[in-house]
């Protein structure tokens, strides 16, 4: 497995698997269970979820998944913004370790920016950190600005990842935020890297799939494999699936073939913000 360094000295699986959406229906359960394990025996032992996801649904599956496995998982999940203070944190932090069954999660987000402010929500993951419910805390969804207003806050320049959009179709973060992280050594967390599906159809995609023998999956996830500090966490229920994605791992797209996927998906040309799902 690929592995990237978060700023602690820990290296984490660069290819994870998303949870989002997971345990919603009662008829896929039994196979997303089954892809989450196989997840874990195949080495891509990084699972991200949320407390938002089927509002603890998809936590609660997870420690079925994984069951006495839990030492081999790098759990990551999120807090929403409206529970990000002080107090907020703490107690959701609780509810999601009980929905795990585990006593740590490996790293705790705040899913995105709100209304509370960042010093309360940073105080409160150094407080869960020192208490051990947590190893490690980082965010999602921050573009520069609120990088900058982070790195001022008194542990704030102590976040593992920024969760964000990226994929071949969405390259704004490519713009400002990707350099500053790197300036920084903070490692990038790709969520949503086929675009939830829609990437998979896109013509030129397919076509270059095609033309280099593999799929359109594995054409994406191999681009933002191809990048040292981007870990990617692409959402599967399905094990057939899961291994055709892992597939992007074993034959890293070479130079000629990412020049390719440039021409064909070409970065901003001009100032462009993080989007957002
Ligand atoms: P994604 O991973 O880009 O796409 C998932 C969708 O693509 C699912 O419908 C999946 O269907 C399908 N898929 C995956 N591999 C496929 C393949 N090889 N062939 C055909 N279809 C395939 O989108 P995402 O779920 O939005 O993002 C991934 C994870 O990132 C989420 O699950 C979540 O953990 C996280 N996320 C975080 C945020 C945030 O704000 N921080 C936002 C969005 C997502 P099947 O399951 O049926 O295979």
């Amino acid at each position: 497995m690929k592995m990237v360094g978060l700023p602690a000295g820990e290296e984490v699986p660069a290819f994870g698997i998303g949870t989002w959406r997971m345990g919603d229906d009662a008829r896929t359960r039994a196979e997303e269970i089954a892809t989450l394990r196989l997840a874990l025996e195949l080495g891509a032992r990084l699972i991200d979820t949320a407390e938002m996801y089927g509002e603890g649904r998809a936590e609660s599956l997870i420690v079925e998944a994984i069951g006495d496995r839990r030492d081999e998982a790098f759990i990551v999940s999120k807090v929403y913004p409206h529970n990000a203070s002080r107090k907020g944190a703490v107690a959701a932090c609780d509810r999601s370790l009980k929905r795990l069954g585990t006593d740590r999660i490996d790293l705790y987000l705040l899913h995105w920016r709100g209304t509370i402010p960042l010093e309360e929500t940073i105080g409160a993951f150094v407080a869960l950190r020192d208490a051990g419910k947590i190893r490690h805390f980082g965010v999602s969804n921050f573009d520069v600005d609120d990088m900058e207003e982070l790195w001022a806050i008194p542990g704030g320049s102590e976040i593992a990842t920024n969760q964000v959009l990226y994929n071949l179709s969405r390259r704004g973060a490519e713009w400002a935020l990707l350099p500053w992280l790197r300036k920084r050594r903070v490692p990038m967390m790709a969520y949503s890297p086929v675009e939830q599906g829609r990437l998979l159809d896109d013509g030129k995609l397919s076509q270059f799939a095609r033309a280099h023998q593999m799929t359109p999956a594995q054409a994406a996830l191999g681009w933002l494999l191809a990048k040292d500090d981007v870990i990617v966490i692409p959402k599967t229920g399905n094990r057939e699936r899961l291994k055709e994605n892992l597939g992007a791992l074993e034959q890293p797209l070479t130079k000629e073939q990412l020049g390719e996927l440039e021409r064909l998906f070409p970065p901003p040309k001009g100032p462009q913000g993080l989007e957002m799902l």
